[in-house]
């Protein structure tokens, strides 16, 4: 979840102190790593998974599934490894917001070559594996979005009672204990974010309306505890949450990539940010909260309300008075700005930025557009700091760049090269619910992955303007979006974008645009797989990519496996897991059609993605198999054939090249 300086953390009054502080010195770091940096070239596109666990633990004879706090030392163990071999261990392991989950990716990023997909899915296992050893023989890691009855009374192993009137949450629901204790980071984040705010997150998540469901839906929160408080945030017909850790003790998937310049990272930021809500719709797999369905598929909004610190007056709902900004957006939310000189037109948000900051920008030569951005990020307050960490040298340290960068959780992330590193720049594109197998998590992340080369290849361009993008954000989460919704998307993706004159590009948005001909509303079938002759989609292209690059026989069949299955959850004729969850509360026997996901049905469930995640269970309604011909190492003639293939690349036979012509042969 970002940044772990290690150190003793501050009050939120000493921190607000130095806020202004923080950010000053930021800014500088950023623009001394920039200076430093803005050149650097990678020729190999690296790029990586992360995968959040969460631990469950199996009461057989009781019949109940809990979470169990046993991430701290379990993690301990993981990194013991890890330290044994620095250089080649298969997996990487971190903390994450609570104390039952860790997150886990690759040891090393993998590279340009194709036969790396063969290869994901089976350091997933492996890491499922890793941990799996260190459990009880009641206890599993899932990787799952959310964990149904997450902040109902015994949700965790050992239980604890929350604490309304005290501590860093203050929840009726979420006991403090549940956040991870070994580092001290996210309880501060908990308490600072709600002192911010000046009083509890509240997060209100419609519920969904079931034949017997109480109606108005409304909760007595007052035997919990409650002084009021949640009484009055709660909105009828909601599912209200006031914690932290109903958001950010979701789980998710996530992918970085390494591109081969600030440019190039600056294009696959701008490319990939159209598709973040057609993703999220796509990846559904939450829809259920504190043993409630909820009408949302999605852990995206629960998130965003989950660490809103904003004032009133920043949320617009008082004048402004004491506070510099109102702010649209929660910290955790859509990005407002593309970063790209040939996007600029779409850019159809009022940015809201610190001008101060955004003049130092400047003045140090960073040009408008990536200004900008930088200096939009930094109208957020750092809400954790160290007492360590206050004074920095700013041409060697990032932590206070890092400290704002890394609480801006936004759909994509624009990630400058860490100092002292062999890492070019980079982006992470973050918005995709985490699926229960490997199988799936590796499909969802190779098709992102080959994405990126067939977006690079065939300079396809998806721009459309950004409120469209959230607009479709909001979509996405919907219950049954990919069936049901509908997306802007662009008509043409085949013709490149034109940027505007280098001259007459400033940053500024030019009046000529006219973009509103340039997309329609499409539905996620019809993007991924194709309408007839009016839109290509996006899987037909993606073949053509694959049908004229070299690739050794497993790996393209196991591509075609992981393509096959986006394919069939855009269709609908396989389901998300959210519609599949759904299915399954609805025909249990113990669920009486009022919503209530009780202990019963949660441990049935849990059980269900326990086999699925173990490959014991096949349910053919969510996917169609299991497990690929993945691999654990790329075999040596692979290896060989296609380091041919980057000779002949250089020779400029690239496979771009080709592809790229087989592409104008076709359309
Ligand atoms: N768990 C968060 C999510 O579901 C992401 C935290 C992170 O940035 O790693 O989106
Ligand atoms: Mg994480």
């Amino acid at each position: 979840m970002g940044l772990l300086s290690e150190g003793s953390p501050l009050t939120w009054e000493k921190t607000k102190s130095l806020a202004d502080h923080v950010r000053k010195h930021g800014i500088k770091q950023f623009i001394h790593q920039y200076r430093q940096l803005k050149n650097l070239t990678k020729d190999v596109l690296y790029w990586g998974d992360e995968v959040e666990y969460m631990l469950v633990k199996f009461n057989r004879s009781q019949h109940k599934a809990q979470l169990s706090l046993k991430a701290e030392p379990v993690l301990e163990k993981l990194q013991e490894k890890e330290k044994l071999s620095p250089d080649d261990h298969p997996s990487t392991w971190r903390p994450e917001y609570a104390a039952y989950m860790v997150e886990g990716t690759p040891g090393k990023p993998y590279g340009g070559l194709m036969a790396h997909f063969n290869l994901v899915e089976s350091n997933m296992k492996l890491r499922r594996e890793e941990i799996q050893h260190l459990l009880e023989e009641d206890e599993v890691p899932l990787s799952l979005t959310c964990f149904p009855r997450i902040g109902c009374p015994e949700f965790t192993s050992p239980s604890y009672k929350p604490t309304p009137q005290e501590g860093a949450s203050h929840s009726l629901f979420f006991p403090d204990n549940v956040i991870y204790p070994g580092h001290p980071r996210f309880r501060t984040l908990t308490r600072n974010i709600r002192q911010r705010r000046g009083e509890k997150v509240a997060i209100n998540i419609p519920v969904f309306k079931d034949k017997h469901t109480k109606s108005p839906f409304v909760e007595d929160y007052q035997p919990l505890g409650d002084d009021g408080e949640g009484q009055r945030a709660a909105k009828p017909d909601h599912i209200y949450l006031d914690a932290m850790g109903f958001g950010m003790g979701c789980s998710c998937l996530q992918v970085t990539f390494q591109a081969c310049n600030i440019t190039e990272a600056r294009h696959l930021y701008d490319q990939l940010t159209p598709l973040c809500p057609i993703l999220l719709s796509l990846s559904a797999a939450s829809p259920i909260y504190r043993g409630l369905l909820a009408d949302i598929d999605c852990r995206w909004t629960v998130i965003s309300q989950s660490v809103d610190d904003r004032v009133k007056e920043e949320r617009g709902e008082e004048l402004l008075k004491n506070y510099r900004y109102r702010i649209n957006k929660s910290r955790y939310d859509s990005i407002d700005s593309y970063l790209s000189y040939d996007s600029v037109c779409y850019n159809d948000i009022d940015l809201v930025y610190d001008k101060e900051l955004f003049s130092e920008l400047q003045d140090a030569g960073i040009d408008k557009l990536l200004s900008q951005h930088i200096a939009h990020l930094f109208i957020r307050d750092p809400i954790s700091l160290f007492s360590e960490k206050i004074d920095q040298d700013d041409t060697t340290d990032t932590d206070h760049f890092e400290n704002i960068q890394s609480t801006n959780w936004q759909t994509m992330r624009f990630k400058p090269p860490p100092p002292n590193s062999n890492i070019g720049w980079r982006v992470e594109f973050r918005p995709m619910e985490v699926q229960l197998s490997d199988f799936e998590n590796a499909a969802y992340v190779v098709f992102i992955v080959l994405l990126t080369r067939v977006i690079l290849t065939f300079k396809l361009n998806f721009l459309i303007p950004i409120s469209k993008v959230d607009e479709n954000l909001i979509a996405a989460q919907k219950r049954d979006s990919v069936r049901e919704g509908k997306f802007y998307f662009r008509k043409d993706v085949l013709t490149g974008s034109s940027p505007p004159e280098a001259s007459e590009c400033c940053g500024e948005r030019p009046k000529c645009c006219n973009i509103e001909d340039e997309y329609d509303l499409f539905s996620v079938d019809e993007i991924i797989n194709g309408k007839g002759s009016d839109f290509p989609g996006l899987i037909p292209l993606m073949n053509m990519y694959l049908d004229v690059i070299d690739v050794d026989v497993d790996t393209r069949c196991t591509v075609a496996q992981y393509i096959n299955l986006i394919s069939k959850r855009a269709s609908g004729e396989l389901l998300t897991t959210a519609r599949w969850m759904r299915n399954f509360v609805a025909k249990h026997p113990s669920y009486h059609g009022d919503s209530v996901v009780n202990e019963e049905v949660n441990f049935d469930l849990l059980e269900l993605c326990r086999k699925v995640s173990a490959g014991e269970a096949s349910c053919p309604e969510l996917s169609p198999c299991y497990s690929s011909r993945t691999t654990e190492d790329i075999p040596p003639a692979v290896i060989k054939a296609e380091a041919k293939l980057q000779t002949k690349k250089q020779a400029n036979m690239t496979h771009d090249n080709r592809a790229s012509n087989s592409l104008k042969a076709t359309s």
